[in-house]
């Protein structure tokens, strides 16, 4: 018997008795779903070959005679969640292990991600990307690996818990290399646009089609703007690794306050970004995740975890895939350096969206839009992933009243569903 097949049915299924034909449509009804940015009560999301054929309110929708009903009353019905900047989970790495993280980050409601490579030792990270192209898609039971993200080599060593001489300067002939060697599965680059070379290596980025991200920099605002003009549309974790102006002294300050990156993502349209929200907001403030939501808009912030291989794990020390140790600790869900200094999370997707929605007090739309459409146009998927809408890959993720993942449905399959046959 499949998953579906096990779910408890409705009192309408048995009244309409639906085709026990494994394909038959799948009807999604009386949960609170997300279409759009908006929470519809005692909606219907229909099901068909893995795609979403409809997403609207019940008294919209035509529910086929044939279709196996999954009954979601008091669940919230949302996209998959999209995670663009994750390292590990449950003791698997992004270097090594892609499809064990596949298998562990869908129980917090994942769907897609893009497994994110530090900086490393330049064959050791040709070596991590023939690898995990080898699992690129669909993983069973587990979230589908959409690519790749190269959290570097090509960042500014002064800022981020990466080994600072593996952080190189981009020399085109380097950028292809990797461009080369991920083919078709390079989605997101992470780069510091200040560095010799970077402007060429941003462009063939692009050419690549991958999005490119400005992080793990200190640019100025002519570089920042020459970035932007070469390729740049999104920023990698705002305000992390990326410095503020200093502050001038008494003696120097001449009444105007300068501008640097932070504030330049912030006022400029053109560019979406992630940031991190940790239980203890160690990593941003609240009154700056309130700032960057008010100033992107949801659909242009995503959340990420930049969790680390000891997500899920008990606390203690694990080692990163440049043989750096990380350190967690009770009480919070990041990950620390030996020196005390933050290390991306330990955070699940749905530990993130719990956590901003308590720093900040915003809608539950909103923060939900934050963990699929807004990564889902950052890496451009928008057009098949990261909203119920017909015609879209169905990934699914259903929430009870607490937030709790009850199950997820990828590409029409129920691939995670802890409660079994009592789910309903
Ligand atoms: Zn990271």
């Amino acid at each position: 018997m499949n998953d579906e097949a096990r779910m408890k049915t409705s009192s309408s299924q048995t009244k309409d008795r639906p085709s026990k034909n494994p394909d038959a449509p799948i009807a999604i009804v009386h949960g609170t779903a997300l279409i759009g940015r908006q929470l519809v009560s005692d909606a219907v999301i229909l099901v068909r070959n893995g795609k979403i054929e409809a997403a609207e309110a019940a008294k919209e929708a035509a529910i086929p005679r044939e279709a196996r009903r999954i009954d979601a009353t008091d669940c919230f019905v949302a996209p998959g969640f999209i995670d663009i900047h994750i390292h590990g989970s449950g003791g698997c790495r992004a270097e090594d292990d892609a499809a064990g993280m596949a298998r562990h980050v869908i129980r917090s409601g994942t769907t897609w991600f893009l497994p994110t490579f530090i900086s490393n030792e330049f064959g050791r990270m040709l070596a991590a990307i023939d690898r995990v192209r080898a699992c690129v898609g669909r993983v069973k039971g587990g979230a589908v690996i959409g690519g790749i993200h190269l959290e570097g080599p090509f960042l500014n060593p002064k800022y981020g818990a990466q080994r600072p001489e593996t952080n190189v300067e981009p020399e085109l002939q380097l950028a292809r290399q990797l461009i080369e060697c991920c083919g078709d599965c390079l989605r997101l680059v992470t780069i510091a646009p200040e560095r010799c070379g970077a402007l060429d290596a941003i462009r063939a980025f692009r050419a690549a089609e991958a999005t490119v991200s400005i992080g793990h920099s200190d640019a100025t605002e002519s570089e920042y703007l020459a970035g932007r003009a070469a390729g740049i549309t999104h920023a990698t974790h705002l305000f992390n690794a990326m410095p503020p102006r200093s502050w001038p002294t008494i003696q120097t300050y001449a009444g105007v306050k300068t501008a640097g990156i932070e504030e330049l993502i912030l006022a400029d349209d053109g560019i979406s970004a992630d940031i991190l929200s940790d239980a203890t907001a160690a990593h941003v403030h609240p009154s700056l995740l309130k700032a960057a939501l008010k100033c992107k808009g949801a659909a242009k912030l995503s959340l990420i975890t930049d969790a680390m291989v000891s997500a899920g794990l008990p606390c203690g020390e694990h080692k990163m895939a440049d043989g750096q140790s990380v350190f967690t600790t009770p009480n919070e869900d990041v990950a620390r350096l030996t020196s005390g200094g933050l290390c991306g999370s330990v955070m699940t997707m749905s530990g993130a969206l719990r956590n901003f929605l308590k720093h900040t007090g915003a809608p539950l739309e909103v923060a939900l839009t934050m963990t699929s459409e807004a990564p889902a146009r950052a890496v451009n998927v928008f057009e098949r992933k990261g909203s119920l809408a017909s015609g879209k890959d169905a990934d699914l993720v259903l929430l009870d009243r607490d937030l709790n993942v009850r199950s997820v449905m990828i590409a029409g399959r129920i691939e995670f569903n802890p409660q079994g046959s009592d789910f309903g």
